[in-house]
C-alpha cells in the first residue's frame, strides 16, 4: 500500500498545477484523505497506515490535502450523523477545498457552558429562522458554510432542546465581525445572526438531538489524532486562490502564515531544536532536566495518542481520554514556549520579523494561550476527566432539569 501510494504520488505531483486542480486530482485518487471511506474520497485505511501514506507523500514531497474546519470538524460529523443526501451534497466541496467552513458553537454567555446557548431557530415552512450571536468563530470571515447550533425548544431542560444545523455564511441576515488578537491577527470573529435561514434539509442528526452531534463535534476537535486541521495542505483559516499553482500558494504560504496555522501545524518542534540547539541550554544542567521533562511529556502524550486511536480504529468514538491530551497538549506548548524564549536569551524579547526564525516561533509562544481555552478550557477538561474517567459526582448544576425558558441568564 506505501509503494502504491508513493507511486500515485511521484506519477500524478506537480507543482506547476493549479491548486484547484491538485486537490480535485488528490480527492479522486483517495490518497488525500486515505482514512476516509474508500465511497468518499479515501481509502478507509488505518490511522497508521494513513500516516504511513501522509510520510510517503511528505517524501516525495507532494503538497497536502486542504485542511480547516471543514475537514477537521464538519466532514467527521456528517460521517458519523449525515445522510446520504447531505455527504453528496457537502463532501466533494471539502475534499476538493473548494468550500470553507467555521464553527458557530460559542456564545458570549455560552462557552464552556455551551448548553446555555440563547440562538434560536424557529421553524417556518421547510426552512429555519435563525436569530443570535456567536463569537471567538475561527475563519468565519472566509467561510462558505457552518457547522451550527441553535435552541430549537425551549421548553425543555437545556441540553435537550438544541439542533445541529448545516448552515450556509452566505446570505443577508449574517454578519461578520473580525477580533484581532495580541499576535496580530484577526483568525476569529463575533458572527450576528439576524432571521438568517437554514433549510430543513440542512439538519444534520434528529431534532433537538443536536448536543449529542455537537459532543461528537467536539471529540473530534480535542482528538491530536485528528490531523483535518493541521497536517493538510491549505492554512487552517483562510481562503485558498485555487487558481493559483501549488508552487505559488505554497511560497505565498510560507510567507504569511497566521498564528493559529503555526500552532496548530507540526513544524513548530524542528523551530524549537533549531533554537535549543543554537543556544547554552542544552549544556546547563537546570535546562537539560527541564528539556528532559518536556521530552517526556511529549513521549507520554504520544503513546497515549496511540492507545486513544486504538479504540477508535476499533470503530468507537473518540472517549473521555481525548480531555486528558488535551491538557498534555496545552502543558507542552507552554512548556516549548517557556523553554523556546528563554533559549534565545535577549532575542526572545524581539519580534516580528526581526526575531530568530523570522518571528515564527515568537507568533507560536503568543498563541500558546490559546491551547488551554479553545475546544474545551483546561479546567472543563479537568472536569470531564473527574466526573468520565474517575468517577466523581457530578457538577452540580440547578439549571440542567428545568425548562430552558425558566433558567435566568446573566443578562435578564
Ligand atoms: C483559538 C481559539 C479558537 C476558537 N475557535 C472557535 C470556533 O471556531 N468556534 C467556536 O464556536 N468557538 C471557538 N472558540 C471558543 C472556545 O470554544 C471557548 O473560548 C471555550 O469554550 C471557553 O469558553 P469562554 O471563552 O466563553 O470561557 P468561559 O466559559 O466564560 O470560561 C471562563 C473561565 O472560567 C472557567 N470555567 C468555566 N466553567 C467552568 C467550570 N464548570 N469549572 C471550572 N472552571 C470553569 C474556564 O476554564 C475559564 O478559565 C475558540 C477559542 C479559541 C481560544
Amino acid at each position: 500500500m506505501k509503494h502504491e501510494a508513493r507511486a500515485w504520488f511521484e506519477a500524478n505531483w506537480d507543482p506547476e498545477l493549479a491548486l484547484g486542480d491538485w486537490w480535485e486530482t488528490l480527492a479522486a485518487s483517495g490518497w488525500g484523505f486515505p482514512a476516509w471511506p474508500e465511497e468518499w474520497f479515501g481509502r478507509g485505511l488505518s490511522g497508521d497506515a494513513a500516516r504511513s501514506v501522509s510520510a510517503e507523500r511528505a517524501r516525495v514531497g507532494a503538497f497536502g490535502p486542504p485542511s480547516g474546519i471543514a475537514t477537521f470538524l464538519a466532514a467527521p460529523s456528517i460521517f458519523a450523523y449525515g445522510t446520504e443526501e447531505q455527504k453528496r451534497r457537502f463532501l466533494p466541496g471539502i475534499a476538493m477545498g473548494q468550500q470553507v467552513w467555521c464553527q458557530l458553537f460559542s456564545e458570549p454567555e455560552a462557552g464552556s457552558d455551551m448548553a446555555s446557548l440563547r440562538t434560536r431557530a424557529v421553524r417556518d415552512g421547510d426552512e429555519w429562522v435563525v436569530s443570535g450571536q456567536k463569537v471567538w468563530n475561527s475563519g468565519a470571515q472566509f467561510a462558505d458554510r457552518a457547522i451550527l447550533i441553535a435552541r430549537t425548544d425551549p421548553d425543555v431542560p437545556k441540553h435537550r432542546g438544541i439542533t445541529f444545523f448545516l448552515f450556509d455564511m452566505r446570505q443577508a441576515g449574517v454578519e461578520v465581525r473580525p477580533l484581532r488578537e495580541m499576535t496580530g491577527d484577526a483568525a476569529f470573529n463575533e458572527v450576528f445572526l439576524d432571521e438568517a435561514r437554514v433549510a430543513e434539509t440542512d439538519r444534520l442528526g434528529e431534532l433537538n438531538d443536536g448536543w449529542r452531534v455537537a459532543m461528537t463535534t467536539l471529540s473530534h476537535e480535542r482528538d491530536p489524532n485528528n490531523s483535518g486541521l493541521s497536517q493538510g495542505g491549505g492554512t487552517a483559516f483562510e481562503r485558498p486562490d485555487l487558481a493559483l499553482s501549488v508552487a505559488e500558494y505554497r511560497r505565498r504560504q510560507s510567507k504569511d502564515m497566521d498564528a493559529m496555522s503555526i500552532a496548530l501545524g507540526g513544524g513548530i518542534g524542528e523551530v524549537f531544536e533549531r533554537i535549543v540547539a543554537r543556544s547554552r541550554a542544552a549544556v546547563e544542567p537546570a535546562r537539560r532536566q527541564q528539556l528532559m521533562q518536556l521530552h517526556q511529556l511529549r513521549q507520554a502524550s504520544k503513546f497515549s495518542g496511540l492507545r486513544a486511536r486504538d479504540a477508535v480504529r476499533a470503530g468507537q468514538q473518540p472517549g473521555p481520554e481525548v480531555s486528558t491530551l488535551k491538557l498534555l497538549g496545552a502543558e507542552i506548548g507552554r512548556r516549548t514556549r517557556d523553554l523556546g524564549l528563554q533559549a534565545m536569551g535577549a532575542q526572545g524579547t524581539l519580534c516580528g520579523a526581526d526575531a530568530p526564525e523570522g518571528g515564527l516561533f515568537h507568533k507560536y509562544a503568543l498563541f500558546t494561550p490559546a491551547g488551554s481555552i479553545a475546544g474545551g478550557s483546561d479546567e472543563v477538561n479537568r472536569n470531564i476527566i473527574g466526573e468520565r474517567v474517575l468517577g466523581l459526582p457530578k457538577e452540580p448544576d440547578e439549571s440542567k432539569d428545568r425548562a430552558f425558558r425558566d433558567v435566568r441568564s446573566s443578562t435578564s
